[in-house]
Formats: structure tokens, sequence, C-alpha cells
């Protein structure tokens, strides 16, 4: 391992000092840095270490009636807290389909946001990686791709963004709140997530400095709770990363779809909002052939970026099935180990 030096602030401030030094990392539960540091994937010349900054470990209900989530609460104790399981019980749901138990007790709101892809072309770095180095190129095309990105890619990058926890969210229209040397400025989560470009790998959303403090649910969530899912196919249902997933929400009255929500996850280097499916969903009265065409109308952007084709399919299914699970309702209770996407829930569909 390549020497680094050590930096425990105490405070925002110091934080921010400390992390605007060039080839600076920041570090908070340590689950995917101290990984990419141990292979050589990254080698900061600083580690600031945020565990200690007080206040940054709360769950608060703000003035206007959004949820401020600290950066540094754990997945594991957010996903039982009961602001969460009320107004958003797709992100508890999503939590609890992400890592292991151990990995949940450790891993951070923040960090979780801010992993780094699971390419395995980037974590070995005898492969040309776009995003170690702009410019060396991506061993990934031509390479194994079956879990690479379907939508959004080009040919510098095509990795996905391997978060289950930011789908509902950006699904939700969550925001991060960021402290940096020009200030406090509040971004959208999606936008937290650059796609790549035709010239380069996709760039860091954060400047040299910046932090990532909090994330902000908004009140618009809370009216979506009682019919929302989050639905994840993997290739080993204990511990894996979304081979796909959908986060789903909807808002029915009177037998009817009067708002929809819809995100993927494992398609793109974003949760992949489909605004197309929710647009069509919106006014619609629920059933297993509008959901299976919100579904088609979710990957309509979709192309394989090698031998993943299938992933198209799979994509426009679970989206299918997540939709059906939302209309049928939100469980009273989210099991510690989701089902699996194959398993029969009353009200699910058997063609989709
Ligand atoms: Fe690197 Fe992206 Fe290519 Fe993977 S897909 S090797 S992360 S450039």
């Amino acid at each position: 391992m390549t020497p680094f030096d050590y930096v425990r602030p105490t405070t925002i401030p110091e934080a921010i000092a400390a992390a605007s030094e060039p080839g600076t990392a920041v570090l908070a539960g340590g689950t995917n840095l101290l990984d990419l540091m141990k292979a050589g994937a990254a080698s900061p010349k600083r580690v600031v270490d945020i565990g200690q900054i007080a206040g940054l470990d709360s769950v608060e209900v703000l003035a206007d009636g959004a949820l401020r989530i600290g950066a540094l609460v754990r997945n594991a104790d957010l996903a039982n807290h009961f602001e969460i399981l009320a107004r958003a019980p797709a992100v508890a749901e999503a939590l609890l389909s992400g890592a292991s138990p151990q990995l949940r007790n450790a891993a951070t709101v923040g960090g979780n946001l801010l992993q780094q892809t699971r390419c395995p072309y980037f974590y070995d770095v005898a492969s040309a990686c776009n995003r170690r180095a702009d410019g060396a190129g991506c061993d990934a095309l031509g390479g194994q791709t079956h879990g690479h990105a379907i939508i959004g890619w080009t040919e510098t990058c095509i990795a996905t963004h391997p978060s289950d926890f930011a789908v509902p969210l950006v699904a939700l229209d969550a925001e991060v709140e960021i402290e940096g040397p020009a200030g406090r400025r509040l971004l959208p989560l999606e936008q937290l997530y650059q796609l790549p470009s035709e010239a380069g790998a996709p760039s860091p959303a954060l400047a040299p400095g910046e932090i990532v403090t909090a994330l902000l649910l908004p009140p618009s969530a809370t009216p979506l709770a009682p019919h929302s899912r989050y639905l994840k196919l993997r290739e080993r249902t204990s511990y894996a990363f979304a081979l796909v997933s959908a986060a789903a929400a909807l808002r029915i009255a009177d037998g009817r779809i009067i708002e929809a929500r819809l995100a993927l996850g494992g398609v793109a280097a974003r949760p992949w909002r489909a605004r197309n499916a929710e647009a069509a969903l919106s006014g619609a009265e629920p059933g297993a052939e509008l959901f299976v065409e919100a579904g088609r109308l979710a990957v309509s952007e979709a192309r394989p970026s090698g031998d993943n084709a299938s992933k198209i399919t799979l994509a426009a299914r679970v989206a299918s099935r997540a939709l059906a699970r939302a209309a049928h309702g939100t469980p009273e209770t989210i099991s510690a180990l989701p089902a699996s996407v194959f398993s029969p829930v009353e009200g699910e569909l058997s063609d989709a």
C-alpha cells in the first residue's frame, strides 16, 4: 500500500480545509475506500477521516417537513428508523437489500451514496480504466459485460452505479447537502452521479474540499409510502450487487394512479429515473397491462454494451413487478432479507 497522511478533523471547517488538498480521499465507514486502497485502485496522498465530527449521525425532521439524515448515520440504523419506515419504506427495503448485516452496521449514508462502481476492471489495476486514469482506455469493452450498463453509456465507460439505497431516493427526489470552501449547497441526488461523455469517464460532481454532510428526503415522499416497493434481482440472494433493480412508488386514489415514481438500478452510471413511464402511469387505472407497458417504456433508451442484452428484458420485468407490488401495497413489516423477485406475492404479475 502506498504511504498516506491520515487526518482526523473534529469539525466540518477542519474537514473542508483538510480535504481541499489535492489527492485527498474522505473516509467514513471505510467499507469501500479501504478495499480500493488495498487493491491499489485508489492511492490517496491523504485520508481525511470524518468519523469524529459531531452532529453528522442524527436524523431530524426540519421545519418544512423534510427529513434530514446525517451523512454518518449507519445504514443498519437508518433501515430500522421509524421515520424512514413511515415516510419511505422502499428506502428501508433497498437498504436491507444491500450488502450484509455486518457491512450495513459499518457503512454510512454518505459513503453508500458516494461508493465507487463495482466494475471488476476498475478494481483490477492490470486493466485499462478511464475512471482510474482518464484516457487510459476501457478494458471492459469487449470483456465480461453481463453486469454493465444498458443506458447512458459511451465507449469511454460502461460502468453502473452499485448503490441500492440511491435508487428509491432518486425516485423520491432526495437531495444531498454539501459543505465546501464556497459554503453550503443543495444538489438533487440524481445530479451527484454524472454520466460518461463521448470524451471521457464521468467527472466528479463534488469540487475539491466539498463533503456530503446530509441527505434530505422531501415531504412529498410521504404520500407515496402506502404503495412503495424496491425489488432487486441479483446473482446470489444473500449478498450481491444488483444485476437490475427497481424502486416504484404510487399514489392511488379512487381507483386511479394520481402520481407515479419509478427508478431503475444496475443499469447506468446513475439510478435511472424512468420519467416516460411515470407519465404513462399517471392518471391510469392500475393493472397488469399498464405495468408491463411501463416496464417497456422504462428501458426504451436501453442498448446493450456487450453481452448484456438480457438485462434490458430483465430490467423491464423487474420494473413491472415492482409496480405491481407497489400497487398491491407496502407490507406492514419490511423483511430483514427481502424476498426474491421470483417469490409469488398476492396481486403479482405472473407473466411479466
Ligand atoms: Fe473503467 Fe468504466 Fe471501463 Fe469499468 S467500464 S473499466 S470503470 S472505464
